[in-house]
């Protein structure tokens, strides 16, 4: 996950004034070097570093910081709040068109996540607005680029409008419009080409889409991987062709995160989503405090509830609770739990979300290994029905017919048969509200 590295370095710098009583102006000025250091070694902007600094700076040596009862939290506080007005301060949502269809085109450069954006973006708006998008392949130069549009739309069941790659771009998008209109579709999200670096020619094409096109939104969708680099390409589409928002992708990967803490301050435009994997569901909506809170390591509940929200089959979820209630959870239940834990991603990231998680012990181990869950699988549906309901039927016997019938070894099926009852086990106590004894939960 991006900022690892910077999380544990501001961490360290505020942890140091924690333990003082009483700090004093050179305290705050050798954390905030730390800090300053902390901010260019992820390769965030020098402009950016040096104007979050000194707005931290003047706040926190003001006497009503310094002679508070609390010094170290009030310059926790400012640092978090400087550092969410560094990321835009506020969510910005989707500009939308007063009459349908709102059109939204992305532009970027090769490889930047352009076509794998359009079709979260589409699955986006599925979702959550019960929209109906349409989407144009306008990327004639990669052809790849308009198979892999065609993939997703059918995933998603969204039309995707192509004329293969021997057409024109902005008569593509020009037919693609019209199509739009009759259809009554209320979004049309365009793909369009990238290069590898900015290029006069892009520029114009991507101009030309502009006009015929007359877009409520120009998206940039840029690499977090490429650090510096694209915050240059920002501001050059910028200047170029004028951005209203950027979406920051693969902050999944192990990034420094210094794109992501430059790129409003030197565009001024705000970031509305990061993808954060390649699935269809890795998006997020930006919101800068969360995202300055996440940072800081103090976790991230509210995007964590959403995201459990999204992925969790809701009815799925009541049954469960129910089951929990009547005391009937069996190994049915064990496996749609697996399934769906495993759809929500790397247990690591999930648990980051959570206040104060960060520092727990060994979370870079705790991953969820899809093999492990097809393992596991297996050995359920090894089970006679009579047995996935009634674990108690499990005798020794029993047990190395799953084993053999599976391909696992007996030991591996009682570890499994003994992590159902522990699973088990938590649940009934969550059920009843009994959080105490959850392992993990009194470091909270
Ligand atoms: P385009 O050339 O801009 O259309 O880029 P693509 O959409 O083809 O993406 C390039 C590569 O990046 C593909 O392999 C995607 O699966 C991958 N990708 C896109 N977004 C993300 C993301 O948020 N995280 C990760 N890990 N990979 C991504």
């Amino acid at each position: 996950m991006a900022f690892e590295n910077l999380t544990d370095r501001l961490q360290s710098a505020m942890k140091k004034l924690r333990k003082k009583g009483k700090i004093s102006e050179a305290d705050v000025k050798e954390m905030m070097r730390e800090i300053r250091l902390a901010l260019l070694e992820a390769d965030v902007n020098l402009q950016v570093v040096k104007e979050f600094t000194k707005n931290v700076r003047e706040r926190a040596v003001g006497s009503e910081v310094l002679d508070s009862l609390s010094p170290a939290q009030q310059i926790v506080k400012i640092v978090n709040e400087e550092l969410t007005k560094t990321l835009g301060s506020e969510a910005v949502g989707l500009n939308k068109a007063p009459k349908i269809p709102t059109v939204i085109m992305m532009v970027g450069l090769q490889g930047a996540g352009k076509t794998t954006f359009a079709g979260k973006l589409a699955n986006h708006l599925i979702k959550n607005e019960d929209a109906r998008p349409m989407m144009i392949a306008g990327d004639v130069y990669r052809p790849a680029a308009i198979d892999q549009l065609k993939v997703l739309g059918q995933q998603l069941s969204v039309p995707v409008f192509d004329m293969g790659t021997d057409t024109d771009p902005v008569e593509i998008v020009r037919q693609g419009m019209q199509q739009a209109h009759e259809k009554k579709n209320d979004y049309v999200l365009i793909d369009t080409a990238g290069r590898l670096h900015v290029d006069e020619t892009l520029m114009q094409e991507l101009q030309n889409i502009k006009d015929v096109a007359q877009p409520n939104e120009i998206l940039l969708v840029v690499d977090a991987m490429t650090g510096q680099d694209a915050v240059n390409v920002a501001e050059s589409f910028n200047e170029q062709l004028g951005i209203s928002g950027v979406v920051i992708t693969k902050l999944d990967g192990d990034t420094r995160g210094g794109a992501a803490l430059s790129i409003r301050s030197v565009t001024g435009a705000p970031i509305k989503f990061t993808g954060t994997g390649e699935k269809l569901s890795d998006l997020e909506v930006f919101h800068p405090d969360r995202m300055s809170s996440r940072i800081l390591g103090m976790g991230d509940m509210l995007t964590l509830i959403e995201k459990a929200q999204q992925d969790y089959d809701e009815q799925k979820a009541e049954e469960m609770a129910e089951k929990m209630r009547e005391n009937t959870f069996d190994f049915n239940d064990f496996i749609d739990q697996m399934d769906q834990l495993s759809g929500m991603g790397s247990m690591e990231d999930i648990m980051k979300m959570i206040p104060g998680m960060n520092q727990m012990p060994g979370i870079e181990n705790m991953q969820i290994d899809p093999k492990d869950i097809e393992r596991k699988k297996a050995m359920v549906y090894s089970m006679t029905p009579a047995e996935r309901e009634d674990p108690d039927l499990l005798n020794p016997s029993r047990r190395r017919r799953i084993a053999a019938g599976s391909g696992n070894s007996t030991i591996e099926v009682n570890r499994m048969i003994k992590q159902f009852k522990e699973s088990r086990k938590m649940m009934q106590q969550m059920s009843k509200g009994n959080m105490d004894n959850i392992p993990g939960m009194e470091q909270m």
